[in-house]
């Protein structure tokens, strides 16, 4: 496989994913909600030594093809981790500066010879804010920031005109009221149809295990379904319907923590396999007690 090959497959990919703006995306730090996973999770390290280039050449390469609905550029934007030079006009780019890399190429070049020199750096987070500064601007790039420990690049903000961003910041002043409110209201609905999801989680529970003891329906759906938790409650194929894998997986591992020995079993540092392995049987009894109709 070679960087053609790479780039080719990307293409492809972009065909596949017409409809999605990987432009608008405001951060990298969602992978489960986006197709950003892709990316996110992508190993550059790896890929960088399997086809013989530099890991920010990769994603030049990566970006020059995904990012497209953004910039037409065939560089990327990159906070730089230790001091270099630029390779058109030699001024030194120094530790936490921005360069400019092209795909395939280890010379760099600094923001000014690329024609940004007038551009602002808008750090991730506001996503009003970034939204509407990178719709203002002419040309925006986003910017990454090389993560050594996890071998990957993170996005950290947007290269944008500083008119537009003075645009975008009197545009977000002017109508902070009204998104306040609908924060809030979104809040309250969310808080609402998790609520629902909830009770909808521990009927379906009560449905499957007719001879569960009272009440521990309830506990184990707010137990799967806490938000942030992660929990099988919160999987987005659960989310759709509380499906009946999610929720024999939730009673399972409620048997396994409340009607068995496994929690001390790991206090005791036994390996996680193990631990399941001794107690799968009375696992299996309780859940066959459980799922028994009433008379
Ligand atoms: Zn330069």
């Amino acid at each position: 496989m070679t960087l053609y090959h790479l780039v080719f497959c990307l293409h492809t990919i972009k065909y596949v994913f017409a409809d999605v703006n990987f432009a608008t995306t405001p951060s990298l730090g969602h992978p489960s909600t986006h197709p950003w996973k892709f990316q996110a999770s992508l190993d550059y390290g790896f890929l960088a030594r399997l086809l013989g280039a530099t890991p920010d050449g990769v994603l030049a390469c990566l970006h020059s093809c995904l990012f497209s609905p953004m910039s037409d550029a065939s560089f990327t934007v990159f906070i730089s981790p230790k001091d270099r030079t630029c390779a058109t006009c030699k001024s030194p780019i120094l530790t936490g500066a921005l360069y400019c890399a092209r795909a395939g190429q280890k010379d760099v070049s600094c923001t000014g010879c690329e024609g940004l020199g007038d551009h602002l750096l808008l750090p991730s987070g506001n996503v009003a804010l970034t939204r509407r500064a990178t719709k203002h601007s002419a040309v925006a790039h986003p910017v990454f920031w090389g993560v050594k420990r996890r071998n990957r690049f993170e996005r950290r903000g947007t290269l944008v005109e500083a008119r537009a961003l003075q645009l975008a910041e009197a545009e977000c002043e002017a109508d902070e009221a009204e998104r306040a409110v609908k924060r809030a209201k979104d809040a309250v609905r969310r808080e609402i149809q998790d609520q629902a999801y909830t009770a909808h989680f521990a009927g379906r529970i009560k449905e499957l295990y007719p001879s569960i003891p009272e009440g521990k329906h309830e506990v184990i759906a707010l137990h799967a379904c806490q938000k942030h938790s992660g929990r099988v409650g919160r999987r987005a194929t659960a989310r759709e319907e509380a499906d009946d894998e999610s929720i024999c997986l939730a009673v399972r591992a409620h048997i396994r923590h409340t009607e068995t020995p496994y929690d001390n079993l790991l206090a005791k540092k036994h390996a996680k396999e193990d631990a399941r392995a001794a107690v799968l049987s009375t696992v299996n009894r309780v859940e066959a007690q459980w799922q028994r109709r009433r008379l």
